[in-house]
């Protein structure tokens, strides 16, 4: 390991007053990337010209086809929230008011969006390397009540599409990918957003790539693109009026930050993966880290680690947070122990990794000096744990 200065004071972030630190650059779990704000205000200039806010104008429409591009996929269709993202998924494939198949280790929208249609969250245990739902359990799970499956890409690590898939058709259900972390990130040759019946992406901003609020849902099936294009904008064009819709339009503002990150998102990527790579050669045998997984080529999205247990994980935050460094309980609790949720079925593989995983601070502004910092602290806490 690099050595840092005593209390990290050599690279001028730190001042030593009366013998304590001040200054010290906060390190979170994430950071917003923000472009260069002469190329935001450039397609801000564009917005005042033309007075076009919202409504799919051409920042929308320019988005979507550079997104394809960028993805490799066809037609992805941006919505105003990844949240909304996969409440008009499922309203599409039509499992409003049913049982959908899903996953307890996920951020918390992803069982809110299923409880906001009316649908009924059934649990499948996740399995211990990635954190994906486990195929194995899915089956089993299935009722005649069933409308969908929906795992969750978690972490940017891909699940076993090849087994849900077959399981999905056996069963003629529809599957939904959560593909919040997803961004960026190929699997077997391909996105990870272009598996499933729908793929779905949130650009929030503390995702890797963003639109201040955003997602997107992304379909290979043209019927379920034409619904979700009319569901996005109130179920109607003009005046002809199809089917119930909501608002769920991404505005020309969000669309044009969008457009002034996108250039940048490769590079973003190649700064991440550095420090990963930092990481994992400063930590490696100090804390667990998931393994590389086979056929992904990974977007280094979040960084997570597995503490022994969370007693550890929180001696080790308090740790950190003496030196202004907090990490996230990424995703605590498991999503079957959440208020509001029906069934409670124990999921002991979810509940046990939730309650010792963290993701350490990380954005492609971090300097190996701050990530050094991350370790060394993170190497006395463990110690002395
Ligand atoms: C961020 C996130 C969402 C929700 O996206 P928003 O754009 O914040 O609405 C859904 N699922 C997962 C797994 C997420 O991390």
């Amino acid at each position: 390991m690099a050595r840092i200065g005593h209390n990290g004071a050599e690279h001028g972030e730190n001042a030593m007053v009366n013998g304590s630190v001040v200054c010290q650059k906060p390190l979170r779990v994430t950071r917003s990337y923000l472009p260069p704000l002469g190329e935001y205000i450039e397609l801000l200039r564009g917005i005042w010209d033309n007075r076009v806010l919202t409504n799919q104008g051409g920042n929308v429409c320019r988005l979507q086809r550079e997104l394809d591009t960028c993805l490799g996929v066809r037609g992805a269709l941006v919505v105003a929230n990844g949240t909304l993202a996969l409440q008009i998924a499922l309203t599409a494939v039509g499992a409003r008011g049913g049982e959908v198949v899903t996953t307890p280790f996920s951020y918390v929208a992803t069982a809110h969006s299923i409880l906001w249609e009316h649908c009924t969250p059934i649990f499948v245990d996740i399995e211990p390397e990635h954190f994906t739902i486990d195929p194995g359990k899915i089956e089993a799970a299935i009722t005649p009540h069933t409308r969908a499956i929906l795992p969750v890409h978690v972490f940017g690590y891909s699940c076993d599409t090849d087994a849900i898939r077959t399981i999905a058709a056996d069963h003629k259900l529809p599957v939904i990918y959560d593909g919040a972390h997803a961004f960026g990130a190929r699997y077997k040759g391909k996105s990870l957003l272009s598996y499933g019946d729908i793929s779905t992406c949130s650009f929030h901003a503390t995702k890797l790539f963003h639109t201040v609020e955003g997602g997107a849902v992304i379909t290979r099936d043209p019927e379920l693109a034409a619904k979700m294009d009319l569901m996005r904008r109130f179920g109607h064009n003009g005046d002809e009026h199809f089917c119930v819709g909501i608002n769920a339009k991404m505005s020309e503002l969000h669309a044009a930050m969008g457009l002034a990150i996108l250039p940048h998102v490769r590079e973003i990527i190649c700064r991440r993966q550095r420090i990963c790579e930092q990481y994992d050669s400063l930590l490696a045998g100090v804390v667990e880290h998931p393994s590389d997984q086979p056929d992904l080529e990974p977007n280094y999205g979040y960084y997570p680690v597995l503490f022994r247990d969370e007693a550890q994980l929180k001696k080790v935050f308090a740790a950190l947070a003496a030196q202004e460094i907090y990490p996230r309980r990424y995703f605590f609790p498991a999503l079957n122990l959440i208020p509001h949720v029906t069934d409670k079925s124990s999921c002991p593989v979810a509940q046990d990794i939730a309650s010792r995983i963290a993701c350490l601070p990380l954005s492609d502004g971090m300097t190996s000096e701050d990530v050094e910092r991350v370790c060394l602290t993170l190497h006395l806490a463990l110690k002395s744990s």
